[in-house]
């Protein structure tokens, strides 16, 4: 079920069985040479999606620009500032826990929204206990990063070896090739890929890593390989998210 095509009836009636919902987040971010600059919020969305179907959740509208100040120098990335990103999430968290959500699984597409989905998490907290609505105290905030599930990272390694490196990732461009195969791209890539550096600024981490990849061959991507990984994400997300709406 998906959030913007229920009506407020549909969500009402939804509440009286279950208070979970599903958030897509992702980023608007240069992926490399090959990797579409929507990869994080494309995968975090195909995913949710699928975990929403596989457990009857509700799934919010996909928060497609997150955290990605260090790749601001690549032309087409868009990045909130972490101030910014932690006032959305909880204006986000708030309008839903005020119509009575209580249980919100981020599925996340993108390694640099963590620490500040973290942050903002403790910051929707504080906040929702100083307006004293009734739900606050029950209010509860997970994120599930789709990239880090144990069958994927295995999954990854075995198809990738360390050619999986850690961005514009050949799993990441595979998920965004099955679910956009006509958007599969070619671009020659260079046999040396800037790896193992430290992020800091944007300018600097386009000097570190010149055409976008931290130490990735995304060449080695299928949409076959995307369906695996999607298969896998939304299975292990899935009881994830249970796990979660049925704990304390
Ligand atoms: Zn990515």
């Amino acid at each position: 079920m998906l959030l913007h095509l229920s009506t407020w009836q549909e969500v009402e009636a939804y509440l009286q069985q279950s208070q979970g919902i599903i958030l897509p987040i992702g980023s608007t971010e240069q992926h490399g040479p090959t990797g579409l600059i929507g990869t994080d919020a494309i995968c975090a969305e195909a995913i949710a999606r699928g975990v929403g179907e596989a457990t009857q959740a509700i799934v919010g509208p996909t928060i497609n620009v997150g955290m990605a100040l260090h790749h601001t120098a690549f032309p087409g990335t868009i990045s909130l500032r972490p101030s910014t990103l932690i006032l959305l999430v909880k204006d986000y968290v708030t309008c839903l826990a005020k119509a009575g959500f209580t249980k919100f699984f981020f599925i996340n597409g993108h390694g640099g929204n963590i620490a500040t989905l973290k942050a903002a998490f403790s910051e929707t907290y504080a906040h929702l206990e100083d307006l004293q609505i009734p739900n606050a105290q029950r209010v509860q905030c997970q994120v599930g990063n789709w990239f880090m599930c144990g069958s994927v990272y295995k999954l990854a390694k075995e198809l990738y070896g360390d050619q999986e490196g850690s961005h514009a990732t050949p799993s990441e461009v595979a998920v965004t090739q099955y679910v956009y195969p006509e958007a599969i791209k070619q671009a020659p890539l260079s046999k040396e890929v800037g790896t193992g550096h430290r992020i800091y600024g944007a300018a600097d981490f386009q000097k570190k890593y010149p055409d976008g990849r931290m130490g990735s061959n995304p060449a080695l991507a299928t949409p076959e390989h995307g369906q695996q990984f999607y298969e896998l994400a939304v299975k292990e997300l899935s009881s994830g998210y249970l796990e979660f709406l049925n704990a304390h």
